[in-house]
């Protein structure tokens, strides 16, 4: 029996442990590493703060999807990988051993010196975290005790949860909505957009009154304020944390070859430097040689070569090279059922590239849903 195991749930491994499922390998035993049951999908969740899904429309169950795959589950977060041993180390102490390893672990906000973000602030990820957090500021606010709230962090994800968060306390609460703003160390949101599609979110943020501060390295949150490295401070009753993405530390710990950042370092079919037998893929692996975005479309994008390169891993067999193209649909949305969206150079934008994107997000999770699994 060949072991294999998988770190996280990630987008790539939700795909893996479905062709698992779909033809199942009776000589292999396979264990999932997870510290949650539910996989949000962060591509709806700013359309959750927005008020236009539900939480249970957003998320992939992994027990039925790692059930129909044959899997153990070990309901923590990997803690250690020891590579010479080939064990897994869970932060509940149980311990796997494994012949291949996959990790898909994703990644954590980058807070780097900026004090009190722990405490004073709700950071993006983990995203359980960030929705009880969410939860709890939007009852404050409508107890009235949020005048302004700050979204620390001008990406993607930034900039989407400031619209998703306008527009939802707009809806609820009118004129007595708290003002939002994003701040954001970079010289501008979004930098590596093209400047169309910049230039049209700051157009929409202006309309709808959130203020967009570049420039703006915030090095510390505390109650009721976030202050800049210059020492200048904005009262922000609620902060969030949705800075760039950070790696996560265990793989560091772990002794494993990591790039800059602390993530892992792979080559183009996936495998960590040094291990062949371990892959990764996601936000929490880099390819050194070729190196994208952290952003979840490459991580879907991986899952079918992944799964393809672990079964060969398993029972020997050629790999398969995975280098993502760098071209991808991005898709902004922007509170109100509205997106903002590009593609190379062409940008666009409309209530239409809205219903665009809830097609593609809708159409991604549904693929691992119940009535999906049963179908095959
Ligand atoms: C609000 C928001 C909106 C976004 N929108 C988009 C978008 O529209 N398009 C896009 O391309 N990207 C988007 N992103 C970025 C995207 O979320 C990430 O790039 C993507 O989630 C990465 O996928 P992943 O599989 O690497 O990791 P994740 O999706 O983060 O999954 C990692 C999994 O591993 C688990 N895990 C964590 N640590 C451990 C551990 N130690 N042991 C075991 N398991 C662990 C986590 O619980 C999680 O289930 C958005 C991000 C946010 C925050």
């Amino acid at each position: 029996m060949r072991r294999l195991v998988l770190v996280g749930g990630g987008h790539a491994h939700v795909h893996v442990l479905k062709a698992l499922g779909d033809s199942p390998d009776p000589t292999v035993s396979v264990t999932l590493v997870s510290p949650v049951d539910r996989q949000l999908y962060s591509g709806m969740l700013p359309g959750y703060v927005a008020g236009h899904y539900g939480l249970d429309e957003c998320g992939i169950d992994l027990a039925p999807l790692a059930s129909r795959a044959g899997a153990t589950v070990v309901r923590a977060a990997a803690s250690l990988v020891s590579p010479t041993v080939r064990e897994v180390i869970a932060a509940n102490g149980e311990v796997v051993s494994y012949d291949v390893l996959s990790i898909d672990a994703g990644s954590r906000p980058l807070v780097g010196e900026a004090k009190g973000v722990g405490r004073h602030a709700v950071p993006v990820r983990p995203l359980e975290r960030f929705v009880e957090g969410w939860e709890r500021e939007l009852a404050r606010a409508r107890a009235g005790a949020l005048q302004s709230v700050s979204v620390v962090g001008g990406g993607g994800a930034g900039v989407e949860l400031a619209f998703a968060m306008e527009c939802r306390f707009r809806r609820e609460l009118g004129e007595a909505a708290p003002h939002v703003r994003i701040l954001t160390d970079a010289p501008t949101i979004l930098p590596e957009c093209a400047a169309a599609v910049r230039g049209r979110l700051l157009r929409l943020a202006r309309r709808r009154n959130i203020g967009v501060h570049p420039g703006c390295r915030v090095a510390e949150a505390g109650p009721g304020f976030v202050r800049l490295r210059e020492g200048i401070e904005f009262s922000s009753d609620a902060t969030f944390w949705v800075t760039g993405s950070a790696a996560p530390e265990f793989i560091r710990d772990s002794g494993l070859m990591v790039d800059r950042g602390g993530f892992l370092a792979v080559n183009d079919f996936m495998q960590a430097e040094g291990h062949p037998e371990i892959f990764g893929a996601g936000d929490c692996a880099t390819n050194l040689l070729n190196p994208r975005p952290k952003a979840g479309v490459f991580a879907v994008r991986a899952g079918p070569a992944l799964a393809a390169n672990l079964a060969a891993a398993l029972k020997g067999g050629p790999l398969e090279r995975h280098v993502s193209s760098r071209r991808f649909l991005a898709l902004f949305s922007c509170g109100e059922r509205y997106a903002v969206g590009s593609w190379g150079a062409l940008s666009f934008e409309g209530r239409w590239a809205w219903r665009w994107k809830d097609r593609i997000d809708r159409r991604f999770v549904a693929r691992y849903s119940a009535a999906a699994l049963a179908a095959r």
